[in-house]
């Protein structure tokens, strides 16, 4: 796990990087050759993968090498434009090792419609994710492209719409980098059946901030635990990231207004009742084993 400075000879990351460009395709996540994957494997160095290539059929010989200003080091082809936006967020967040840029359609949908992605709703979203923000629309390539992510990068953020454009999720080593893509458009899916089938329903204040305590002793970030003034569910975390565009809600109900994670609860939630109890032992079960499953896959 902590192999990740290995250098831009590592060929088992190289394959990696395949691996997981193979899922991106495969899910319908990158289209021709949209998308493009990077793994930081020293204090200056990246592998990611090339431009005009589909994601799906990369080997190993096609990954580049760049150092953490988009300067290629290695690799015959060229390095992908994009890799801007992956090393931004590197500079600004040590603690990533890996960046998937994409553009799954359910998730890219919500970018398109700016519309915000609701949160308590689902119970790994919240564990997993928290809030998504939305990084405002730029011409995709340049560092001004790149840039747009930066107000967004708080310690906890794992995932973030890039508007009218894609998805780009980062986490400390590439397949959490990856399967932190998957849920977004997992959840978006659900979102927009949902509505289909007549509204979402949000969970209430007492549960979802039992999925909040139960992050936190996973050991898991969250804005939301340093931010005295963001609200329970209402995506007010990354309020002032936004100069303009904030999304509004249209498409859904808009979120109950509970107290923030750090504020005392609403008095009448916060004395929990047995069958309560009972519920989130058998959630702490089913989430502390998917947890085990992912990290088991490093
Ligand atoms: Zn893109």
């Amino acid at each position: 796990m902590s192999n990740w400075n290995s250098g831009i000879h590592d060929r088992r990351l190289k394959e990696q990087i395949c691996e997981i460009g193979r899922r991106v395709y495969n899910k319908g996540f990158a289209a021709a050759n949209d998308g493009n994957i990077s793994i930081r494997v020293g204090e200056n160095e990246v592998l990611c993968s090339p431009t005009m290539i589909c994601k799906g059929f990369m080997k190993p010989e096609d990954i580049c090498a760049v150092d953490l200003y988009g300067n290629q080091i290695a690799g015959t082809r060229k390095r992908t434009s994009e890799v801007l936006l992956h090393l931004a967020i590197m500079r600004a967040r040590p603690d990533v090792k890996a960046v998937v840029h994409c553009h799954p359609p359910h998730a890219t949908a919500f970018g398109v419609a700016r519309e915000p992605i609701p949160q308590c709703v689902l119970p790994e979203v919240e564990v997993f994710l928290g809030e998504i923000p939305f990084a405002p629309y730029e011409t995709p390539g340049g560092q001004p492209f790149a840039d747009t992510v930066l107000p967004f990068l708080k310690p906890g953020t794992n995932a973030m719409i890039l508007t009218n454009h894609g998805t780009v999720s980062f986490g400390s080593n590439l397949e959490e980098a990856y399967w932190k893509t998957e849920i977004v458009d997992a959840y978006c899916r659900i979102l927009i059946l949902s509505r289909q089938l007549g509204g979402i329903t949000y969970l209430d204040e007492q549960k979802s901030r039992e999925l909040l305590d139960l992050k936190k002793r996973l050991g898991f970030d969250d804005p939301r635990f340093h931010e005295e003034s963001c609200d329970l569910c209402g995506n007010s975390a990354f309020r002032d990231g936004y100069k303009e565009n904030i999304p509004q809600v249209r498409a859904f109900e808009p979120p109950p207004s509970y107290p923030g994670y750090l504020q005392s609860p609403s008095s009448a939630s916060s004395t929990a009742a047995a069958p309560a109890a009972i519920d989130q032992e058998a959630l702490v079960k089913a989430i502390t084993a998917q947890v085990l499953a992912a990290l088991g896959q490093k």
